[in-house]
């Protein structure tokens, strides 16, 4: 059988091009030009590729950009001010401190640290919150990317076993809550698997949608598959590979070449959920915006 690939590039593409339509009109009606900021603490070559990864998409939608950069060793108390500044700056409708932070800084603290009408990132608890009672916010934006892209495609998730691998804050459990929500995508019968799971191959085999994001190469093989299922790979990692330029090469957390001829439906690494967390990035920047915009107008 030949899957449909389900391509993060393209949507992710179609929804930067929307995106940059709504920002000319409201540059045409005088309106508030949309500012992400990102905080980067240290120098993590994955981290700055992440956060130039989205400056760059920033440009590109024509929003305004500003990268906030903070040497490894910075206090918690200076960065919580870095934050307090952007939280009262306001030309900035949203930002996002990339993770992870250095060891000495408490991410938890960080996190809460920032006002939850700039959470972009959609991890501060009172958005988790909102998320969880269906009030508008800003969803977790690898969740929400996935979600976006299960619509673009028209797959079916009402009734049907949607599996997730890894109950992590920002992947796996709120993707479980939206996959279980009363709407389209959703209405799945949820069943969220992790390390301490018993008899995972059981579950996955009957796993119409199978969401993986457990962080472990090429964990999933095509023996924990049932024929004709969504797999949706959230994992990225670098492996060395001398034979390419780059000197690296990119692998998900599924094996992808023997899982895919099982698949209706399968997410590619590179190409799939990563591009889609910068799009649901810029929409959640969009809609601070319009939170905010709306916010002011109740005062
Ligand atoms: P994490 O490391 O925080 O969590 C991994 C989860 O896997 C844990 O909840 C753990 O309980 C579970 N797990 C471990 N062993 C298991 C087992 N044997 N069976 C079932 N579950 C098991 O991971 P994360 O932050 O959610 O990220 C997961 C992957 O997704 C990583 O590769 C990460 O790089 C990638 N990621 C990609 C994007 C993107 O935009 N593409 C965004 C976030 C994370």
């Amino acid at each position: 059988m030949e899957p449909t690939i389900v391509s993060g590039t393209e949507v992710s593409n179609k929804i930067k091009e929307e995106i940059a339509t709504e920002v000319q009109k409201i540059k045409t009606s005088g309106g508030k030009i949309p500012h992400l900021a990102a905080v980067l603490v240290g120098d993590d070559g994955a981290s700055r590729t992440y956060v130039n990864a989205k400056v760059k998409a920033c440009e590109k939608v024509g929003f305004g950009s500003t990268l906030v950069k903070l040497p490894a060793d910075i206090s918690e108390a200076d960065l919580l001010a870095e934050i307090d500044k952007l939280n009262n700056n306001p030309d900035i409708d949203g930002f996002i401190v990339q993770l992870p932070l250095p060891k000495h800084v408490d991410e938890q603290k960080v996190t809460e640290a920032i006002a939850p009408e700039k959470d972009v990132d959609g991890f501060h608890p009172v958005s988790l919150g909102k998320m969880l009672l269906d009030l508008p916010s800003f969803l977790p934006a690898t969740p929400y990317g996935i979600i976006q892209m299960l619509a673009h495609y028209n797959i079916p998730t009402e009734g049907k076993h949607c599996v997730v691998i890894g109950r992590s804050h920002i992947v796996g459990s709120p993707m479980s809550v939206l996959m279980a929500r009363n709407t389209y995508p959703g209405n799945s019968t949820v069943t969220l698997t992790h390390s301490r799971t018993q008899n995972l191959k059981e579950i996955t085999q009957s796993a119409d949608i199978l969401i993986v994001a457990i962080g472990k190469p090429e964990f999933v093989t095509a023996d924990m598959v049932k024929e004709g299922a969504t797999v949706i790979d959230v994992g990225i990692h670098r492996i060395d590979d001398a034979s390419r330029k780059s000197g690296f090469k990119l692998l998900g957390d599924v094996k992808y070449d023997e899982v895919a001829p099982k698949c209706a439906f399968i997410s590619p690494v590179p190409g799939g959920v990563g591009p889609m967390t910068i799009a649901s990035l810029l929409k959640n920047t969009l809609l601070a915006v319009q939170l905010n915009s709306e916010t002011l107008i109740e005062n």
